[in-house]
């Protein structure tokens, strides 16, 4: 599944409630949401963290539709290599 038909998926299907929620309730799930994969990552349960992988994905896209910014545009900028030094692999300094 392409990142755009993910989001657009999402607004299909959550897009009244993300509405009705707001940005700051949406925002508030997806930080719940990492803390969960955060534990997952703790635990090393492999089925688990598939799962909140994709629960933070689903969130990310939830809020970026609210936010009405375009997950393959904001990808796109990763899609050639390092966005700071341009190159693949990056060659910036590790940080
Ligand atoms: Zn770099």
């Amino acid at each position: 599944m392409e990142i755009g038909a993910l989001q657009e998926t999402m607004r299909a299907t959550y897009g009244d409630r993300d509405t009705a929620r707001g940005r700051d309730g949406t925002f508030r799930w997806l930080t719940e949401e990492v803390g969960e994969l955060a534990r997952a990552l703790r635990t090393g349960d492999r089925a688990n963290l598939e799962h909140e992988f994709g629960d933070v994905l689903a969130w990310l896209a939830s809020l970026a539709n609210l936010e009405g910014v375009d997950l393959e545009r904001a990808a796109a900028r990763y899609a050639v290599g390092c966005p700071r030094c341009g190159h693949l692999p990056c060659a910036c300094e590790p940080r």
